[in-house]
């Protein structure tokens, strides 16, 4: 019986990860589970799963939710609030596994937490790593915490690469890392129409349903250039061994590329029940509740280079690795500004790259060299960010 905590239990992320484990009862015991304020959501949830511990980021939805309680007799589960709460729960010793689902920057310091106290850590929140890189890697050495990839394309990667991958990819025969995207809802759309898109048709991704966050960053491409950074970091593998390939059936869910010529891929339903499962059994296998893919339905599996001119965001990604140090601490922070301010109809859909590339001039870039360091980074990048946002809209 392994014990587990969910972070960003109410997400899109959270609500497969508990669809999963709802499979296996015998085999996972839910320890604690978190939200930011979807109160009714969270306390439907509890009572389903019956955690040790809920917690509510917000104060005023924890408020509620102690009264909602209340009246469901669910009073045997303790209330926690703010990010104290979330990096509790993240390092309690009952808890051996971590599902790192909370959208954002706000992931950092509880995933953090979870990989300080040694857990096996189930990464979906990539804004954490993105942000942290190295800094992140190395407390996952020092406390020898697992760390798994949720993410589908670095799940299908992590199953590709050998099975004893140390992070050498030249001594174990290792090339390439083929990173595949859908291309997302504007794929195709008349480049000139793309300034007048709204956050409804953004968030509409053709074969995957998330939160809006990532949809949105799926339809710049920023999610992709998001999961080169993560792949950077979990592989060990340098922006050249990192190869964006447009794979609009999402299929394959990405692909690992060998010196005598193999290629070997993942594939399998668009589903995130099924990397969830992968991460959660691993090294073995359990019924994830995904259906089996039916090749002859697919019938066809096709391939596109990555547009850059439409994509601006891959670009952007790809020079912030290069660059290093916060770069992409920067790069992380005004995504999330510039994506919140159009899904708030405050600038338009060609403006994101924009405020990113203009923050990325302006803001501080150095080494990354402690967490507090880190968090100041990333708050200067968000007044800029703001500021630039300001002067547009
Ligand atoms: P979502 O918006 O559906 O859910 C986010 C969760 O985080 C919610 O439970 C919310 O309550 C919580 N949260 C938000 N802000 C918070 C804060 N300030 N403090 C504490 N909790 C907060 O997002 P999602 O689609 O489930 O994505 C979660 C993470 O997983 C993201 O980092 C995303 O990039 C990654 N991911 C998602 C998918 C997917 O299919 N949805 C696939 C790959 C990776
Ligand atoms: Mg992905």
């Amino acid at each position: 019986m392994k014990g587990i905590t969910v972070l960003g239990a109410t997400g899109s992320i959270g609500v497969s990860t508990l669809d999963v484990l709802a499979r296996h009862p015998h085999d996972y015991q839910v320890i604690a589970l978190t939200a930011n304020r979807q109160v009714q959501r969270l306390v439907e949830q509890c009572e389903l799963h019956q955690p040790m511990y809920a917690v509510m980021a917000d104060e005023k939805a924890a408020d509620q939710l102690h009264s909602e309680f209340k009246s469901r007799g669910l009073e045997h589960i303790t209330i926690l609030t703010g990010v104290t709460g979330l990096e509790k729960v993240a390092a309690l010793p009952e808890v051996d596994y971590v599902m790192a689902a909370i959208v954002g920057a706000a992931g950092l310091t509880p995933t953090l937490a979870a990989a300080k106290s040694g857990k096996r850590v189930l990464l979906a929140n990539k804004e954490a790593l993105v942000m942290s890189g190295a800094l992140f890697m190395n407390e996952i050495k020092a406390n020898n915490a697992e760390l798994l990839p949720i993410d589908s394309e670095h799940n299908a990667i992590f199953q590709s690469m050998p099975y004893d991958y140390d992070g050498s990819m030249q001594q174990k025969g290792v090339k390439k890392i083929l990173l595949t995207a859908s291309g997302g809802p504007f794929r195709t759309t008349d480049l000139q129409q793309l300034d007048t898109v709204t956050p409804a048709q953004a968030v509409a991704h053709p074969n995957w349903s998330m939160g809006q966050k990532i949809s949105v960053d799926s339809a710049t491409m920023m999610n992709k250039g998001l999961e080169v950074i993560e792949a950077r970091w979990l592989f060990n593998a340098t922006p050249q061994q990192i190869e964006v390939v447009i794979h609009p059936q999402s299929v394959i869910h990405s692909m690992v590329q060998y010196v005598d010529g193999s290629v070997l891929a993942q594939l399998g339903n668009p589903d995130m029940r099924t990397p969830i499962a992968h991460a959660l059994a691993w090294p073995q296998r359990i019924d994830s509740g995904v259906a089996d893919l039916d090749m002859f339905a697919v019938a066809r599996l096709d391939f596109e280079v990555a547009d850059w001119q439409r994509f601006p965001c891959l670009r952007l990604a790809y020079e912030a690795l290069e660059r290093g140090g916060t770069a992409t601490t920067v790069l992380n922070a005004a995504n999330e500004i510039a994506v919140d301010a159009f899904l708030n109809e405050t600038i338009g859909f060609l403006s994101i790259p924009t405020v990113i590339e203009r923050t990325l001039e302006l803001a501080t870039i150095a080494e990354i060299s402690s967490i507090e360091a880190l968090l100041a980074c990333d708050a200067e990048a968000r007044n800029i960010a703001q500021a630039l946002i300001k002067d547009i809209g």
